[in-house]
């Protein structure tokens, strides 16, 4: 069943890499079990790809939004047709439990949905001119052959905030998927060509982000990078990707403030949720628990009695509560930044070990007594690690949420209005939740960081803007010349 070999996708055609060489796929709880080979890519078949994505442009961009949308809508039916077969592989490749594998293939089609309602809506602005007999607007152009590089910790979901916006803008695209979860990404390819994609509208190149990556980026005839993943790799694409446009979506050192009238209860189905769900490793993880000091006590016995109960295992078992980290890397990063924590001072509540199991796990864990200079709690881990850090009042809890170089996630809970509004206002992060964890966003509205996590808006209308060219049209209708600034009477 698993360790099948599997191909390019270049112009319509499953083709193998010049290359001559394989990379494996594996299970992350099961580090035995190969899920496939794939093509180790290079600078050639992107060639290739970018070859058939421009030969495809003319014809793609030329067929009408609306019609594109009902493309998508036929992705969005097999995507749910297939849905339990793809949460189960999601789980497979890369450990996360199968509620949230769910999760994951549920916001492709969401996703399909929506956008396919986009297509329908591709709106520009009219505006009065300030001359008479002349009218004004936008309207919204394809930008070209987009390259699209996305991580593994969302492995359909991201492809699908990325491919489904470019492709109801008219773009074409090279799609570079993490080397971690190229197996979901084959088989969204596989979708897109069954619900009927033209040939070289999307083309799936597998293999290393140092070449493949950096060929697509690099590409002349490319003319947008549309990038989520780590803010090191993000850094080296704005520096080589030239005068392309470029969306980054990068890391994230979420936080939860919980105040001393929170309901703790809530708060610690908050936490528990947003630092252990999906391992940590969701780029809006909460990896700090940022606590009024008056009831730091308290919530943190409430969190180890949470923890203590947090099953480790198969994600693919219904009994699990977190699964594992997606490779040796990781677990081994997870274990460094214990030291780390240790060494600078904070406490261990809870766990802090890499369990005697199979597989890439490693126990959730509470530390305490956290100051916010300490690497803890400024670097994203992308573990299950969380930091507890007490805080004295109200403007300290937004100084220590504001004192990372990330802004991607943020949440807040307290009992009053009137503080809920003054860290909404005062956060720097690109989503602040109220009253409920970092996690949680819905297809409908934008996503996005500020601050090192980037500037790019995927999702919502906004996800349309980073995928289209604005066209700005004046259209006069006097029948003579009139000079706008000059013809001011
Ligand atoms: P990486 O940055 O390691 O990799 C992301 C992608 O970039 C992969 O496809 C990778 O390929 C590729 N890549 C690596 N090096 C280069 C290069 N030099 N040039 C071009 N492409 C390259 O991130 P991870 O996959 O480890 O993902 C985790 C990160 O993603 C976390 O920091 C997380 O916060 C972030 N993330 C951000 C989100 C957001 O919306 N803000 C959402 C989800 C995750 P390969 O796999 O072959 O190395």
């Amino acid at each position: 069943m698993f360790g099948s070999k599997y191909k390019l996708y270049i112009d319509g055609k499953w083709v193998n890499s010049n290359s001559g060489q394989t990379f494996s796929s594996l299970n992350p709880a099961k580090p035995k079990q190969v899920l496939g080979r794939f093509q180790k890519g290079n600078e050639n078949d992107v060639e290739k790809a970018v070859e058939a994505a421009e030969k495809a442009f003319d014809s793609w961009s030329d067929i009408t939004a609306p019609k594109r949308g009902l493309i998508l809508l036929k992705v969005a039916e097999l995507l749910k047709k297939n849905k339990e077969k793809l949460a189960k592989l999601v789980t497979r490749e890369m450990g996360k439990v199968i509620a949230e594998a769910r999760g994951d293939v549920q916001e492709a089609i969401d996703m399909a949905e929506y956008i396919a309602g986009e297509g329908r809506r591709l709106f520009g602005h009219t505006t009065p001119s300030e001359l008479r007999n002349k009218m004004c607007m936008t309207i919204r152009m394809p930008v070209g052959i987009f390259g699209l590089i996305t991580p593994w910790n969302f492995p359909l979901a991201v492809p699908a905030w990325k491919i489904f916006p470019a492709l109801i803008c008219g773009n074409t695209i090279v799609f570079k998927p993490s080397s971690d979860t190229p197996l979901c990404a084959t088989k969204m390819v596989e979708i897109l060509g069954m619900a009927g994609l033209p040939k070289g509208v999307v083309n799936l190149v597998t293999g290393p982000g140092g070449s493949v990556g950096m060929s697509i980026v690099k590409h002349r005839k490319i003319r947008g990078i549309s990038f989520t993943g780590s803010k090191f790799t993000g850094e080296t694409i704005v520096k080589e990707a030239g005068l392309k446009k470029v969306g980054l979506e990068m890391g994230g050192k979420n936080g939860i403030i919980v105040m001393d009238d929170a309901n703790l209860v809530l708060a610690s189905d908050g936490v528990i949720w947003g630092g252990y769900g999906t391992t940590g490793q969701r780029c809006t993880a909460a990896s700090r628990v940022i606590v009024h000091e008056k009831i730091k006590e308290k919530f943190e016995m409430m969190l180890v009695q949470r923890i203590k109960k947090l099953r480790l295992g198969d994600g693919l078992k219904s009994t699990t509560d977190v699964g594992p980290l997606v490779n040796k890397a990781a677990q081994e990063k997870s274990m460094n930044y214990v030291e780390i924590g240790l060494r600078d001072g904070a406490k261990i509540l809870i766990g802090g070990r890499i369990p005697k199991m199979k597989g890439f796990f490693f126990e959730p864990t509470l530390f305490t007594n956290c100051t916010i200079d300490m690497r803890i709690a400024q670097e994203e881990i992308f573990g299950p690690i969380v930091s507890l850090i007490p805080v004295k009042d109200f403007d300290e809890a937004i100084d220590a949420m504001n004192s990372v170089e990330y802004g991607l996630s943020s949440a807040i809970y307290t009992e009053d209005i009137r503080k809920a509004f003054l860290a909404i206002q005062h956060i720097e992060a690109g989503l602040t939740y109220v009253n409920s964890s970092t996690i949680g966003s819905e297809v409908h509205l934008p996503f996005g960081g500020v601050k090192h996590t980037g500037h790019a808006r995927e999702a919502g209308i906004e996800g349309i803007n980073e995928f289209s060219e604005t066209k700005t049209v004046y259209v006069d209708y006097s029948g003579r010349l009139q000079k706008a600034q000059i013809d001011i009477t």
